[in-house]
């Protein structure tokens, strides 16, 4: 059986609790108020980081894409007569290197409009 003494205790470490809890319920408040503070002006600086950096890597890609596509379309072959169209045999000149960057600048390029070109295709023809 419970004595008066014992609810006194239990009353006395009830209110204790709910000081403690209030106290930190407070300090919680009041940390989070700082910390707002702080989060806004940090996560508005982040998020034109963020989309900075997602625009210089669109803009860096786009570049390295037409630097490409542009050393790309330098390649000769597909104009030459040397050129196959077969994949199987390429070039019967230069076999592995045809299509390729390495044929930039080649020095057998013969474009299919020569006249020895129109030649053989008559020959061919025939
Ligand atoms: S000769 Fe040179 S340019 Fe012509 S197809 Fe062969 S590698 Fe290409």
């Amino acid at each position: 059986m419970a004595s008066v003494q014992d609810g006194y205790r239990l009353h006395y470490h009830n209110s204790m609790l709910s000081f403690w809890v209030v106290l930190m319920l407070h300090l919680l408040h009041t940390l989070l108020h700082l910390i707002q503070s702080v989060l806004v002006p940090f996560c508005l600086v982040m998020a034109w980081v963020f989309s900075l950096l997602l625009t210089w890597s669109l803009v860096a890609a786009t570049k390295n894409g037409i630097a490409q596509a542009r050393k790309l379309h330098q390649i000769p072959c597909a104009h030459c007569q040397f050129f196959t169209r077969d994949y199987r045999l390429k070039c019967t000149v230069h076999p592995t290197t045809a299509l390729s960057e390495a044929a930039i600048g080649c020095l057998d390029y013969q474009p299919e409009t020569s006249l020895y070109y129109a030649g053989s295709q008559a020959e061919r023809l025939s």
